[in-house]
């Protein structure tokens, strides 16, 4: 790959360093289905333990926190919270995970996310949004141009909570653009790299 090409591709790395990880745990996430399909906040769970965290239900905590100690790494929550709040508040936390925001060297405690810049906090908050509502979901909204009240009827069904969707949506709708706007740019460069490797592969020139 020339160099003009691959500096391109790291400045893009750079500027959208959480989409390359978004992408990376689409597919490592795979078989759950991340950011693939509508999740329940037991599929959630079940990432979080890939990364190498047991959870456990404590029902004093309105928000989850991650706790570490004795060699192990658990993360508590409160089953009495909306399901679909959990699933938003656990991703929350899964991406804390793999955004590995967190170091080995400090305590994992419940005010960890005091610690944590506003930039960490955000990208944690994206990967929790991705957990409630996929962007394929999204990319078919987009195609029929629903308005808010649109998508949220056709979110509603007897589990879901109006007030957790009118609430959450704006944030949903706005994250959608940013993938969208990474996306875009990322496959450009890959492509353009694509269509260098089969001029390469073809004996044509650079
Ligand atoms: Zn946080």
């Amino acid at each position: 790959m020339p160099g003009w090409l691959k500096r391109k591709l790291e400045i893009l790395k750079a500027k959208y360093s959480l989409y390359f990880v978004i992408k990376k745990y689409e597919e490592l996430f795979r078989d759950v289905g991340f950011n693939r399909y509508f999740l329940d906040y037991e599929k959630v769970l079940m990432m979080i333990e890939r990364m190498g965290v047991q959870s456990a239900k404590d029902r004093k905590f309105k928000d989850p926190f991650l706790w570490c100690g004795d060699g192990k790494k658990v993360l508590f929550y409160n089953p009495e919270v909306h399901p679909e709040e959990l699933v938003i508040k656990l991703g929350h936390e899964l991406g804390h995970l793999i955004c590995e925001h967190y170091r080995e060297d400090f305590m994992w405690i419940k005010s960890a996310h005091r610690v944590f810049s506003n930039r960490m906090e955000k990208d944690a908050d994206v990967i929790g949004y991705l957990c409630w509502i996929p962007t394929p979901y999204l990319d078919r909204v987009r195609r029929y141009s629903w308005d808010i009240d649109e998508v949220v009827k056709d979110l509603s069904n007897c589990d879901t909570e109006y007030g957790i969707i009118y609430k959450n949506l704006p944030v949903r709708f706005q994250i959608y653009q940013e993938y969208l706007k990474a996306d875009e740019e990322v496959s450009r460069v890959q492509n353009m790299i694509k269509e260098f490797n089969r001029n390469v592969a073809h004996g044509g020139e650079r």
